[in-house]
């Protein structure tokens, strides 16, 4: 049966944004923006996405996906795919409800839990802290895999301080023994050089995965790594441009791509990028580094893609660290034995909190012929 779009709302603060979308068959659907400056992102929902598609039929996201960036090919920058984002999470919402279905199922998966790595976001955390609350976290959650940070952000091959890169990888793995899966991620902090020469003594301490070495916006650099050391490289989690994804594909730059929905524009783009991974045997582990539905997002994606990576990032980082993330939905995210259980209810499988939405700044565009 056909449904037309007849309202896109956002509920929005500086750092969250949730979009509602109803069709005139009384369905409603919802997603979500890309987080940080989504009061901004709010806007461009409001501009350039929602007078594009409201009046037209949900049926076919795709299309709409292509009308959205058609009409605003002059301006294609971040900002349009961070907003897309939020119209197509919301209509895979309302299409798996349609189907009783979860959208993990809807796309063909089932996986009753998804395999997770603990994901540290800091970066000024002593080696000392960092190990103990990842021993911690361990004994209460079951992780098996953890990803701490090594240089710094975009650091120019400087450490965030002289000799914290090495004292963490040693501290960590003393600490948390070989059991244990270790993940590390620079963050654009490395030359070539720099990058080989700390990606060796990462090996030398059985780490496994090395995200984005080098900037993100040199991939001949971050080759250079791939191709020189044994462990994964891996990243892409900036990257939206599909001309960009070929080419990251078709000439390995890395060994994992590491695509953000939020970032890409939604599932649909997302799966675009794991599809055109999965022809080159690529990996995807997606990128998502806070416990907003960025999570919820790329568990029921990672939980359907043939090629999905061995884990789910999974950001241990509470409210004292990121508070903007308290009472968004329910219910909260269940990670059992080291994986994030999968209840499969319809759609997202949510219910968004009405204080929340009632705090939020809400604005509607319907559609022209309401009257
Ligand atoms: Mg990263």
């Amino acid at each position: 049966m056909n449904m037309n779009i007849i309202s896109i709302e956002t509920f929005t603060n500086e750092y969250m944004g949730l979009l509602r979308l109803r069709t005139d068959t009384g369905e409603e659907g919802w997603g979500q923006t890309c987080t940080y400056n989504a009061d901004i992102t709010a806007q461009v929902v409001h501009r350039q996405v929602a007078p594009h598609v409201l009046g037209l039929s949900a049926n076919d996201i795709g299309l709409l996906n292509r009308v959205v960036l058609e009409r605003e090919h002059k301006f294609p920058g971040t900002y349009v795919y961070r907003a897309l984002c939020g119209l197509d999470t919301a209509l895979w919402d309302i299409h798996a409800k349609r189907e009783g279905k979860s959208v993990c199922q809807l796309l063909g998966g089932n996986a009753i839990s998804i395999p997770v790595y603990a994901s540290s976001m800091q970066r000024n955390i002593s080696p000392e802290a960092e190990a103990e609350r990842f021993l911690a976290l361990k004994e209460e959650f079951g992780y098996s895999s953890f990803k701490f940070r090594v240089g710094k952000e975009c650091g120019n091959d400087i450490d965030q301080w002289p000799g914290r890169t090495e004292a963490i990888v040693k501290r960590v793995r003393e600490q948390l023994g070989d059991d244990v899966t270790l993940l590390v991620d620079a963050n654009s902090a490395y030359t070539p050089a720099k990058a080989i020469e700390v990606g060796h003594m990462l090996q030398d301490y059985g780490v496994s995965h090395f995200e984005e070495p080098c900037p993100y916006w040199q991939p001949d650099w971050t080759r250079q790594v791939t191709d020189a050391l044994d462990m994964d490289v891996s990243g892409g989690e900036q990257d939206h441009d599909m001309r960009i994804w070929q080419h990251m594909v078709n000439t390995k730059v890395v060994d994992i791509a590491q695509p953000d929905v939020c970032y890409m524009g939604g599932v649909t783009r997302t799966l675009e990028v794991a599809s055109m991974a999965q022809k080159y045997n690529i990996p995807v582990t997606l990128h998502c580094a806070n416990l907003s539905l960025v999570t919820l997002f790329s568990a029921h994606i990672m939980g359907a893609i043939p090629n999905a990576g061995k884990y789910l990032e999974f950001s241990i980082e509470g409210l004292d660290y990121y508070p903007w993330q308290a009472n968004i939905f329910k219910p909260n995210f269940d990670i059992q034995n080291g994986e994030l259980i999968m209840p499969h209810k319809p759609g997202w499988g949510i219910e968004l909190d009405p204080e929340w939405l009632a705090l939020s700044d809400h604005k509607v565009s319907y559609c022209g012929d309401r009257f």
